[in-house]
């Protein structure tokens, strides 16, 4: 059905009516890419007004709308913004944090500190359990300063803010949040939520770049903190109400879509500027949250090392968001809204966006996760504007949720994880089939394809040595 076209081993694209979808893949991931709607979906978009470039990213797959692993850039004039394109959780992100303990020490107390953080850090499914409880007043406040009102309030050091994407807080002009998502985040702040997230302990297992390395603060067999979560039931309220809104004014003004999850608005739309001063304000919110989360897992691990707190923040990055950028498309530098869904930014040494960063100098360091049994990956990017200074988020699915706990219910992933010296903890048998190795892509193919393509370098890789799922 799709005509794909090879442009390198690790590079395919596909033309169309519009832009063409650049896909980065080999061919084993390309196939795994073909065989759900992830094709078909990057199709759909290219059909939006103002498209001016679609991405895959080794890691994709299915999602809502917009495939997870995408990049979608449209024209700031003419283009659109769609819920779909970002996601559920608006600002799922990863935080680590360098500790500043020797690793033998983790090791030694690894059960220890896996059950001291299984019991106090808040998590699951349910709505009522958090760290920092809000009123209304306080709760509007986070959405305005983000990881800066974690820190006034005792979680963390200001120095952090230097290593969070945006540094840790997006400037709203409007408060757009719906009275729903007001209601969920009282409650939720401070909180790992469930499935797909997580908090780890990894071990450095091999430096690839040392210098960098350590302007990143990651040292061989250093233990490093590993954090998953994003906006909690705050930024889905966001996602759901707006999506609703967006329909509804979409069918007054009798526009039409590709498919109905791709429900969008022009960007010029009052609506559409709401979402995303909500969306942002959502994106505050999870930054707060992993500013808090990080923060009392390290109490609860230096408590039981009996040692004061010590600690590096290595980064936090984001990868469900929509931002407005300013990119070079075919030779023309353009305003942009971009949907980074299932993606992660990549900006490389030198570049403006990170002028009150840490890491003007070198790049940020990007964060990819593996999966709970396998490596995770620290890279850094190279100089290029091929991907709108975007990369992969992870290993990505290859099994969905459902299909996964069928295929894989006979097996006993803690004992498994336990033989290679990893342990686990989570609330159900089913909630960690969904997210066993097997229901992912080979995290080290993903990551190589992204190194052939020249998008990114390696810096770091690492290997978990406890896991928390959500
Ligand atoms: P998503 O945000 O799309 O749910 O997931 C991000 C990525 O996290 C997944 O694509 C997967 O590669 C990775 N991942 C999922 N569970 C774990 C885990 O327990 N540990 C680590 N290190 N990575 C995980
Ligand atoms: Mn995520
Ligand atoms: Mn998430």
């Amino acid at each position: 059905m799709f005509n794909i076209e090879k442009v390198t081993d690790y590079f395919y694209k596909i033309k169309t009516n519009t832009v063409d979808i650049e896909i980065y893949a080999n061919k084993t991931i390309l196939k795994k890419i073909g065989e759900d709607d992830t094709l078909k979906q990057a199709l759909d978009i290219t059909k939006l007004p103002g498209i001016k470039k679609v991405l895959l990213m080794s890691d994709a797959h299915q999602g809502y709308g917009f495939p997870i692993g995408s990049v979608a850039a449209f024209d700031y004039e003419e283009g659109i913004i769609s819920p779909g394109g970002v996601g559920y959780d608006i600002n799922c992100g990863v935080r680590a944090i360098s500790l500043n303990v020797d690793v033998e020490e983790v090791q030694k107390n690894a059960e220890r500190i896996l059950y001291g953080l299984y019991a106090q850090i808040p998590k699951g499914a349910v709505s009522d359990k958090a760290i920092y409880y809000l009123n209304e007043k306080k709760l509007r406040q986070v959405t305005f300063e983000g990881a800066e009102f974690a820190i006034k309030n005792g979680f963390g050091e200001k120095l952090d803010l230097q290593a969070i994407e945006d540094n840790g807080r997006i400037e709203i002009n409007n408060d757009c949040l719906t009275n729903d998502a007001v209601e969920r985040g009282k409650t939720e702040l401070g909180s790992l939520g469930s499935g797909n997230h997580f908090l780890e302990i990894d071990k450095v297992e091999e430096i690839f770049d040392k210098k960098i390395a350590s302007a990143f603060g990651i040292y061989q067999n250093y233990p490093i903190l590993l954090l998953h979560t994003g906006s909690r039931g705050l930024g889905h309220q966001i996602a759901i109400d707006y999506l609703r809104l967006f329909k509804e004014n979409a069918n007054q003004k009798k526009l039409s879509f590709p498919n109905k999850e791709l429900t969008s608005l022009p960007f010029s739309d009052k609506l559409a500027k709401d979402y995303f001063e909500a969306a942002n304000q959502a994106a505050n919110y999870a930054f707060a949250n992993r500013q808090i989360l990080g923060f009392k897992a390290l109490q609860i691990i230096f408590e039981i090392l009996k040692k004061p707190i010590n600690y590096t923040l290595i980064y936090d990055i984001v990868h469900n968001i929509a931002k407005i950028e300013q990119h070079n498309i075919n030779g023309k530098n353009q305003k942009l809204i971009i949907h980074r869904k299932g993606a992660t930014r990549a900006f490389y040494a030198k570049h403006s966006a990170l002028k009150n960063s840490r890491y003007f100098e070198i790049g940020h360091p990007i964060l990819i996760p593996g999966t709970m049994g396998s490596n995770s990956y620290i890279l850094v990017a190279n100089e290029s504007d091929q991907t709108l200074n975007s990369i992969c988020h992870g290993a990505g699915r290859v099994l969905g949720r459902r299909q996964a706990i069928k295929t894989l219910k006979n097996q006993d992933l803690i004992a498994q994880l336990k033989q290679k010296g990893i342990l686990l903890l989570g609330d159900s048998k089913k909630g960690l089939l969904e997210e066993a190795p097997l229901a992912y892509k080979d995290i080290d193919e993903v990551i190589d394809i992204t190194i052939k393509a020249n998008i990114a370098k390696k810096v770091a890789k690492l290997k978990p040595i406890l896991v928390i799922k959500g």
